[in-house]
């Protein structure tokens, strides 16, 4: 261990007694298995430590370990480490917290949060693939269970290892994390792939709607009453959208999912090629060039917001015809 950034995070958690550990709202299993498998690190290596991993529970994601709830003035002067999330204001469940200092680790582009430890690596496929580099490279201990929880992040993260941020050190970390762990990585698929009926109908629903315009931008709105009819949630379009991959006629896709209770448009955007997390951003957004999500207020908006991803494929289609 030189002194490497990894060395400076192990540094920086030995220092404090007291750690909080937080991650982004809408967390993916990325941002749940990171923070669960980073605090069950710390607490075997230092169980004299005081360490929570917070922000609001999924159910479906139970199996990486339960979330913690905390008394703020207990946690008072901690380190904050933030995983997985590049503005503040995405943390969830900080609001009240009176820590001394940020960590962060993060693969996405920075934006607002510098950490005094910060650890920023856009080239990786997932904040748990940096989890798991730290957990190789310094004194701080692994199981089978946060093994588990850091394969199952890169594997999701990465879509099985088909999105362009997947790169030989994925490979490399994973072959150590599995040789290290001796975790029987294919017996844990069931946890992140399995789903209902309701689901996989949903999927159907969406093949069958999604528009495709001339320029390749696929997309579709899907109505709060289709969601109840489909017996799914806000969160599954989001969930699904990896699947509509590789579709010849497609290069951009979006899925605009109306959220009434909440008066807003949840929206995802994937690209082939396109970057579209600048567009992402004009629309209250951010993420990721090739895969990013944005909260849009009105209809009037999600039009235009549509109008500017069809623009920027065309673009590029323009680009690339003018660049053979
Ligand atoms: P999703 O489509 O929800 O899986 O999100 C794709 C990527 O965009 C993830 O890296 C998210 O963290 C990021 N993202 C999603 N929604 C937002 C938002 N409203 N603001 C900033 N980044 C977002």
């Amino acid at each position: 261990m030189n002194n490497s950034i990894e060395k400076k995070v192990y540094k920086k958690i030995r220092e404090y007694d007291k750690i909080v550990i937080a991650r982004h709202i809408g967390p993916d299993p990325d941002a749940i298995a990171s923070t669960i498998a980073l605090r069950d690190s710390i607490r075997l290596t230092f169980p004299d430590k005081k360490v929570v991993a917070i922000g609001l529970g999924v159910s479906k994601f139970k199996s990486y370990g339960i979330l913690d709830k905390i008394d703020v003035e207990e946690y008072m002067g901690a380190l904050l480490i933030v995983l997985d999330v590049p503005n503040i204001s995405r943390v969830d469940g900080i609001e009240n917290l009176n820590y001394k200092e940020i960590l962060k680790i993060d693969h996405h582009p920075a934006e607002d949060i510098k950490g005094s430890v910060d650890w920023t690596d856009e080239e990786s496929c997932s904040t748990c693939q940096m989890i798991a580099e730290l957990l190789l490279k310094t004194p701080l201990k692994m199981d089978t269970k946060i093994a588990g929880n850091l394969y199952l992040g890169i594997v999701s993260d990465s879509d099985r290892f088909l999105l362009p941020y997947t790169t030989n050190k994925t490979f490399l970390v994973v072959h150590e994390l599995i040789k290290k762990s001796k975790i029987d990585f294919t017996s844990l698929y069931n946890y992140l792939y399995d789903r209902n009926l309701d689901e996989v109908r949903f999927q159907g629903y969406i093949a069958e709607n999604m528009k495709v315009t001339e320029n390749g931008l696929g997309y579709l709105i899907i109505p709060s009453d289709i969601i109840k009819e489909y017996r799914v949630d806000l969160a599954t379009p989001a969930n699904l959208i990896n699947s509509f991959n590789y579709i010849r006629e497609v290069i951009v896709w979006t899925f605009i999912t109306e959220d009434t209770k909440n008066g807003v448009y949840k929206v995802s955007i994937r690209s082939h090629g396109p970057i579209v997390n600048q567009v992402a951003s004009k629309y209250n957004g951010g993420g990721h060039k090739y895969a990013s999500g944005a909260r849009i207020a009105s209809k009037s908006e999600v039009d235009s917001f549509i109008a500017d991803l069809d623009k920027l494929c065309e673009e590029y289609k323009r680009a690339s015809i003018s660049n053979l």
